[in-house]
């Protein structure tokens, strides 16, 4: 035990694989975990200095991890209705979002990150189109992986790719904020962009992320130049005058460019064949599914189940507040839960934990109780007495308050 620490004992401790232990405890000091255990192990190295927190009917799990998020758009609560005419909701958010000034942007950014802390959220990817507005989250909890978003066609993409890497890497040098990229998505940005972003993203050890197979729209604009997303932005001039239909569907046209000759986050992916599957599996790419904004948009079954059968890592996000009710991904694991009442607590925590952690590569700070890792965690409670712990924190709605040293 070192000199000064903070322990935090509770009626259950939970590591990310779900092991309880009961009447355990964690103990702190200099904002990291040094030691996991039972509370009948640790109490006699308890010296007068030391502070215990003591939450006997509440148990302490890993600080959770948000794997997709726009935090930008967290001024758009309560504007749109569920439906099933993805196309029609993201020109109307575009509408919307596009006429903000930046002041607005910081505002909703700030808003969601504290909406985030305090929904017990230790780290995120926060993606956006102006990474300039994400300065204030260099700083502590949570921490932030900023993916700057990309967006349109030819020339033009690539242009959008050389300014968002050099705005990340201002961000990056001022605030210290882990970055990324993430060319929106195959009917926003040509192939040629992603190619770019890749190379680019490669070069400086920095991950890449997408919104991908997240529609059958999306699926029938790249391979067959059709339905109402190509409709949408045919009519806006969006799109270039000589954009030809792939002839295949969109994981495999990226496949073929080489994006995926590195592991990709993908956002979503709804609709997936078991080919595409093998893909993000032998690719090492991460899956973030996002139950609630899943739900809103009608979207058929996740196959969450048989892409860890897999071996493809899944976790969760929120998506943004423009299409789920919360910042929360706890409220996300409870809504799967209620969903699919055969979800293992345990393979739904460490999709709300360590998985996250690892998709944003920062497995060796956060998602798990474990010595070296930093002193964040959830205090969930009040929990009745029982015998299954986790089921209980994900059937029930108890509090979630994050614990920090
Ligand atoms: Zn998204």
């Amino acid at each position: 035990m070192p000199d000064i620490a903070t322990i935090c004992r509770a009626r259950w401790v939970i590591g990310a694989d779900g092991r309880v232990i009961d009447d355990g405890a964690v103990v702190a000091a200099d904002g990291r975990i040094v030691r996991v255990g039972a509370w009948s192990k640790i109490r006699p190295h308890v010296g007068p200095s030391d502070t215990v927190e003591e939450f006997p009917a509440a148990a302490l799990l890993p600080g959770l991890v948000n794997a997709h998020a726009h935090l930008g758009l967290s001024d758009m609560a309560g504007k749109f209705r569920p439906t099933a005419n993805f196309a029609a909701w993201i020109g109307r958010l575009a509408v919307r979002r596009y006429p903000r000034t930046r002041t607005a942007v910081r505002r909703a950014v700030a808003r969601g990150a504290a909406e985030s802390l305090a929904a017990g959220t230790v780290a995120g990817a926060d993606v956006t189109t102006q990474p300039q507005c994400d300065e204030a989250l260099g700083a502590g909890a949570p921490r932030w992986r900023v993916f700057g978003e990309l967006l349109r066609f030819g020339e033009a993409g690539l242009r959008h790719v050389d300014e968002t890497v050099a705005a990340l890497e201002a961000l990056r040098q001022t605030t210290g904020a882990a970055v990324g990229l993430a060319p929106h998505a195959p009917y926003t940005v040509g192939v040629e962009v992603f190619v770019r972003a890749r190379r680019e993203a490669d070069a400086r050890g920095w991950p890449v992320s997408t919104h991908l197979h997240e529609t059958q729209d999306e699926i029938a604009f790249i391979e067959r130049g059709e339905g109402s997303l190509h409709e949408w932005l045919s009519r806006l001039k969006f799109l270039p005058p000589d954009l030809k239909p792939a002839g295949v569907r969109p994981i495999a046209m990226l496949a073929e460019a080489g994006f995926f000759n590195g592991p990709v986050l993908v956002a979503h992916g709804n609709y997936l064949t078991d080919e595409e599957i093998d893909i993000l599996a032998e690719s090492g790419s991460s899956v973030v599914y996002c139950p609630r904004s899943h739900a809103f948009f009608k979207h058929a079954n996740h196959p969450w189940r048989r892409l860890l059968a897999a071996g493809v890592n899944v976790c969760l996000g929120t998506d943004s507040l423009a299409s789920s009710p919360s910042l929360s991904i706890l409220d996300e694991a409870r809504f799967l839960a209620s969903r699919e009442p055969d979800a293992d607590p345990k393979t739904l925590l460490a999709m709300a934990t360590s998985r996250g952690a690892r998709a944003l590569g920062m497995d060796d700070r956060v998602g798990d109780l474990r010595e070296g890792l930093a002193a964040e965690f959830c205090v969930v409670g009040p929990l009745p007495d029982t015998d299954a712990p986790l089921a209980a924190v994900m059937a029930g709605d108890p509090d979630v308050t994050l614990f920090e040293t």
